[in-house]
């Protein structure tokens, strides 16, 4: 099963045409859920029936299909097309009244959840219940709404035929009926699932919303990365360009002549564009019979990549294997890129020019060994790349990060929270790495925490500080979406606890302070607490705090609400115009110091991203630090922000 995005949300809110564009973009399947409730109300009134068992009746023997495609879906009732069908009046005035039937529900919910169990790589899923009930662990859930003015203005736009003409006004109120049924039926009404995303699509254009949407899909990394198949005979050097393609990033060893390895996948990054590369070990073409094949290591990356590449040592330059692997290569029909290695000289170079031979373009002629040219490879690869690859995506579960220095009790907190329900789980898809990731279930979601491996070792070592544990702490954070930074409330807050929740703030985290050993907190050390808090945490006011034991449990209960509510400020997006309107209020009554005899003007402000909120304010003039930060206080005041790091920067402006 592939990924399952949830759109749930008021009738004219806009679910359609996003979920569309963004299944479209994804290259994934697309369920409109309505489409078969009003399937479901067109059979009702063709075979003029009205009762819910005599509906369910009618639909086993005139089944519904829908075609889960984004660019054209459509849906059959038996052998009728039924697509256009479905829109008119008469349907829309009493698909709710069929809707609220609990058999006819019980009937279409099964056709639902085979369909998105059919999706293979991901699906967008819209309708009412879809995050509640269809597909409650769908890994990201999104609750869209309107103003009813603007669903109703919209429909209008929709509905063409004269036939279908109906004022705003009657279009609004058809909506508005529809709404309450729709929220007050009893069973599977709408509403917002707890770990739905609310976006307001009232001022938004529908490119708008669904680039939010796809905000929110990469930066949960539900879409696939591409993927890069690095093939070509042993010892041409792969690995070594692998190495180059890493980066700093982690080094894997030279290839050993004649060892077969396992096909192995690693995440690279070129120019902020993330992909992975495949390395197939050494490919080896071996007559078998009269036929020659590939290896199955190979013919699986083939089938897997986005792009092939396919590396030969130039120094040797192409031999029979390689124009078998070509043959092979260009049946994929797939982007293919020539990689002549080993090219150290421009004579080197010329040299290489031979293999223009091999039919598949100009050769990039680079030094794995030593850098020559790799940036120029990487270029071209990156431009070969699709926008969402093969890659199988992740989970979509929240990504936690578990830290704090030595002996606070981060073992014995994970112990508690994982109970019995702990899995682990690999790292990302094949990669090498050591990281051991746990999914443990908290408060009613699955969530994955990161690098427990980590965790775990250096509770036995004890060991203080190291470069190591520094360095673990810190890919952890680079993965994670929310830290929970542990802290032992009964002794004294260090130099060494304070920087790691910089670290996490500077990783622009959202972050959850756990005062663990709680239980061993006495009135006098509760004093000297609050004064420690007051002096050191004063700057991550805005992080969530749970107090608890993890020897006991106590309280453990109290994280996970703490985590959904860091998250949720994380993501959390404020539109342009009610940002706006909140700094002219506060400029008016609190103006920019006058600096050097000028009062800088400030023009406006707009939210750049989000995980975590990023502000920028466009200025005539410099802003002081501590305007900035009042300005980062008002808006955590007027928006509330818990639990995430707010970037406020300034933009001056040249003057015109
Ligand atoms: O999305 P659309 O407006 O086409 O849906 C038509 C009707 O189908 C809704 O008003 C609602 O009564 C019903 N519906 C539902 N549950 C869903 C999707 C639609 O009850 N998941």
């Amino acid at each position: 099963m592939g990924i399952v995005v949830a759109v749930d949300g008021p009738s004219g809110a806009g679910k359609s045409s996003t979920s569309r564009a963004v299944a479209t973009r994804a290259k994934w399947d697309y369920l409109d859920t309505g489409a078969l409730y009003r399937g479901a109300t067109w059979l009702a009134q063709r075979e003029k029936i009205t009762e819910p068992l005599e509906i369910v009746e009618a639909l086993e023997k005139f089944p519904l299909t829908f075609i889960a495609n984004p660019l054209s879906p459509k849906l059959f009732c038996a052998d009728v097309d039924i697509t256009e069908a479905i829109r008119s009046q008469e349907v829309t005035d009493q698909v709710s009244q069929v809707s609220a039937f609990p058999a006819v529900r019980a009937q279409l919910l099964e056709v639902q959840q085979k369909l998105i169990s059919k999706a293979e790589r991901g699906i967008v899923v819209e309708g009412r219940d879809i995050g509640t009930v269809v597909a409650p662990d769908a890994a990201l859930k999104i609750f869209l709404t309107a103003d009813l003015t603007a669903r109703a203005l919209r429909r209008e736009k929709e509905l063409e035929s004269p036939a279908d003409a109906l004022s705003t006004e009657a279009v609004g109120q058809s909506l508005a009926q529809r709404d309450h049924l729709d929220s007050t039926r009893t069973t599977s009404p709408l509403m917002v699932a707890a770990d739905a995303i609310t976006i307001d699509s009232t001022e938004l254009s529908l490119h708008e919303t669904a680039q939010r949407i796809w905000e929110l899909l990469k930066e949960r990394r539900l879409l696939g990365l591409p993927i890069v198949a690095l093939l070509g005979r042993p010892n041409v050097g792969k690995s070594t360009l692998v190495n180059r393609f890493l980066g700093r990033r982690e080094a894997i060893v030279e290839d050993t002549p004649g060892v077969t390895r396992d096909r192995v996948t690693y995440e690279c990054e070129w120019n902020g564009r993330e992909f992975m590369v495949m390395d197939t070990g050494g490919w080896e073409a071996k007559p078998d019979g009269i036929s020659v094949g590939v290896s199955g290591i190979a013919e699986l990356a083939m089938e897997e990549a986005d792009v092939l590449a396919l590396v030969i040592d130039s120094q040797v330059g192409a031999l029979d294997e390689d124009d078998i692997l070509v043959r092979e290569l260009r049946k994929m029909k797939k982007p293919i890129i020539l990689i002549a290695n080993k090219v150290d000289s421009p004579v080197e170079e010329t040299q290489a020019h031979a293999l223009w031979n091999l039919g598949l373009g100009e050769p990039q002629f680079v030094s794995a060994l030593h850098g020559r040219s790799s940036g120029d490879l990487l270029d071209k690869i990156v431009k070969l790349l699709p926008e969402v690859g093969a890659a199988q995506s992740q989970d979509g579960y929240r990504r936690v990060a578990l830290i704090g220095r030595p002996n606070v009790g981060k073992s014995s907190l994970l112990n508690i929270l994982a109970g019995t329900t702990r899995a682990l789980v690999d790292d990302v898809a094949g990669t090498t790495r050591d990281p051991v990731d746990e999914l443990i279930e908290l408060g009613g979601s699955i969530w994955r925490f990161i690098d427990t491996a980590g965790i775990r070792k250096r509770a036995n070592q004890s060991s203080g500080t190291d470069y190591y544990a520094t360095l673990r702490t810190q890919m952890a954070l680079e993965r994670a979406e929310v830290a929970v930074v542990v802290l032992d409330a009964s002794t004294p807050i260090s130099e060494q606890d304070l920087r790691i929740i910089t670290m996490v703030e500077e990783a622009g985290k959202a972050l959850i302070i756990v005062m663990n050993k709680w239980d061993l907190v006495d009135e006098d050390r509760q004093i000297s607490l609050d004064r420690e808090i007051d002096r050191h945490l004063d700057v991550v006011e805005w992080a969530q705090r749970v107090n608890l034991a993890a020897k006991t449990g106590w309280h453990r209960d109290r994280l996970a609400p703490a985590l959904r509510t860091a998250l949720t400020s994380w993501e959390k997006r404020i539109p342009t115009s009610r940002l706006n309107s909140f700094l002219g209020t506060l400029i008016a009554a609190t103006p920019p110091p006058v600096r050097g005899g000028k009062q800088p003007k400030i023009l406006y402000a707009t939210q750049a991203g989000i995980a975590p909120p990023r502000f920028v304010i466009f200025t005539t003039g410099f802003l002081e630090s501590s305007y900035r930060r009042f300005i980062e206080r008002r808006l955590r005041e007027e928006f509330g922000f818990p639990g995430t790091p707010l970037q406020v920067s300034v933009r001056v402006r040249e003057r015109e």
